[in-house]
């Protein structure tokens, strides 16, 4: 069986292949979009390929909180996610969308 991954916006159940992958870098604090082989350690969370799900977890704290992990009780939490998204890396985020919908490819399919 493929390991399976969580959308942080529907909360639905997807193989990885089908999902954006954004890790965050505790050693530079800087959340990655992550593709193809490139490595990464961190945290990961993962969204659907689609702009529902990307607008979703994108307007809420859901990458946040998913990304920033457990707080430890009576530590100062150390690895704060920055928040919002820098606008490059929500821009990358969805030219990942396969299920392209309104706006994403509104600018590419204008000849
Ligand atoms: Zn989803």
């Amino acid at each position: 069986m493929l390991p399976t991954r969580l959308c942080v916006a529907c909360r639905s159940k997807k193989e990885q292949k089908d999902l954006i992958r954004l890790t965050y870098d505790y050693r530079n604090g800087e959340v990655t979009l992550h593709t193809g082989d490139k490595h990464l350690s961190g945290r990961s969370c993962y969204i659907c390929r689609n702009k529902t799900c990307v607008d979703q977890a994108l307007k809420g704290t859901r990458i946040k909180g998913a990304l920033d992990g457990r707080k430890v009780k009576g530590r100062p939490n150390t690895r704060s996610v920055r928040f919002p998204l820098e606008p490059q890396l929500i821009q990358l985020v969805y030219r990942e969308c396969t299920d392209t919908g309104k706006t994403c490819q509104n600018t590419l399919s204008k000849e």
